[in-house]
């Protein structure tokens, strides 16, 4: 008999492997950070002595979902604004606050409130850019969530950088400072093509090239920002990042709605994954992202919520629901987004996008424990045919009942184990005041 940390027993396991197995009344045994082994619940208990025992039954066994597009200290912008054409929100809302607020603590305590958020949400590993990232890190590993934290690169002054070397020396020491961390990874962000100029693109490629960085950036967002290009330097952004040397190295866009196909096949080349955030591209009337020409081109689509301020939550599965439909209808195809496939976008697809499929992104002897339990024994999941039509179709993030990051338990049927859900809940109400006073509403 050996000894395992916490086994998970009686539920429906999906692995999400290659065949992706289902084993029913399956169970996990977890030693350490790691999944140690998998198999039924007979299998599991005759073989391990479990620590803790989580008992499933009822209930979706699954990987972690993954936030592959995210700016999680934006959380207490939710709302401030909506139903405004982007300049005017941007101007008369966000940036007043940011230039206000934008300091270490109120990235710490947004960022803490977002990731605790997410893991009521079921996310167990968020991709993020924003400024100050140190106190983004430090809220996640509060929280005890997984976070690639991308510090945001402009040729503006912001957040105390006055320059691109500046946001370089920071990125460099953010990544010694949190050296010995197992969640956290640091990244450098160019915002976008119209926000950074190409020598900043090209410091910020160099960096990424020195420390093995995945380089996350805005891309094709908008109509205008395509014509933009076009007009300032006679192509468009794709292929002005391609003829800079840009996308030579690790590279995720957020967005990639304005592509063309001869764009898709460079993505295609460059092993660039695109992440796709529906409900604010749809909120922000961006556009339609050629989803269906990035699976036939075989480019990696995976899915983000984008910032709260544009959405306005941090709920993947809603992304997954309306992601799914808004292409079957935009396609003209029920076909289109087969449920299986959407589960693939936020779980191992997301993975790879990331260049973390090795460890993450399905339940797997040797890859780490980042574990999610949903609950289906409830009126509104009964009966279940399907697992995956239920996660993109029927449930929502309250099913979400239990959720395991690195082998550690953060939320235990719906009570967060590592931050004070209540006192959170007031800080944002204190922060909506202070902003509410700032911006005279
Ligand atoms: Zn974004």
């Amino acid at each position: 008999m050996q000894k395992a940390d916490i086994v998970i027993r009686d539920g429906l396991l999906l692995t999400i492997n290659r065949e992706m197995d289902i084993i029913e009344n399956g169970a996990v045994a977890i030693c350490g950070n790691k999944i140690k082994a998998l198999g039924t619940t007979e299998e599991i208990t005759a073989d391990f002595q479990a620590g803790k025992t989580i008992f499933a039954k009822g209930k979706i066994i699954m990987p972690g979902l993954i936030n592959a597009h995210t700016h999680i200290p934006m959380t207490y912008f939710r709302g401030i604004a909506d139903d405004l054409p982007l300049q005017t929100w941007l101007q008369d809302y966000i940036w007043p606050t940011e230039s206000r607020f934008l300091n270490r603590e109120f990235v710490y305590h947004a960022a803490l409130h977002g990731a605790a958020e997410m893991i009521k949400n079921g996310i167990t590993l968020f991709n993020d850019m924003y400024f100050l990232g140190k106190e983004s890190a430090r809220a996640a590993t509060e929280a005890g969530i997984r976070g690639i934290i991308g510090e945001g690169l402009l040729d503006i002054p912001l957040a105390g950088h006055k320059n691109a070397d500046e946001v370089i020396d920071y990125v460099k020491s953010a990544r010694s400072e949190f050296a010995g961390s197992e969640l956290i990874d640091f990244t450098i962000a160019p915002h976008a093509v119209y926000s950074c100029s190409s020598a900043n693109l090209i410091k910020a490629r160099k960096l990424a090239e020195e420390f093995d960085l995945l380089l996350h950036i805005h891309v094709s967002e908008t109509e205008q920002e395509v014509l933009d290009a076009i007009q300032k330097f006679g192509k468009r952004p794709v292929h002005y990042l391609e003829d800079l040397g840009f996308l030579e190295q690790n590279v995720i866009f957020a967005h990639g709605i304005w592509v063309d196909e001869w764009e898709i096949r460079i993505m295609k080349k460059r092993s660039i994954a695109v992440a796709i955030t529906t409900e604010s591209h749809l909120k922000l009337a961006s556009g339609f992202a050629p989803v269906r020409s990035y699976l036939e081109n075989g480019v990696t689509v995976c899915l983000g919520t984008d910032g709260v301020s544009s959405n306005n939550n941090l709920d993947l599965l809603t992304e997954m629901d309306l992601t799914a439909k808004l292409h079957k209808a935009y396609n003209q195809d029920p076909t289109q987004l087969q449920a299986a496939q959407v589960v693939r976008m936020v779980t191992i697809d997301a993975a790879r996008a990331l260049h973390k499929d090795e460890f993450l992104g399905s339940l797997e002897p040797g890859k780490l424990a980042d574990i999610i339990l949903l609950d289906t024994n409830t009126l509104e999941a009964q009966p279940m045919y399907n697992p995956y039509s239920h996660l993109v179709y029927t449930l929502n993030s309250s099913a979400v009942s239990t959720v395991i990051i690195n082998g550690s338990l953060v939320m235990e049927e719906r009570k967060l184990l590592t931050v004070d859900e209540a006192e959170l809940i007031g800080r944002a109400g204190d922060y909506r005041q202070m902003i509410r006073e700032n911006l005279n509403l």
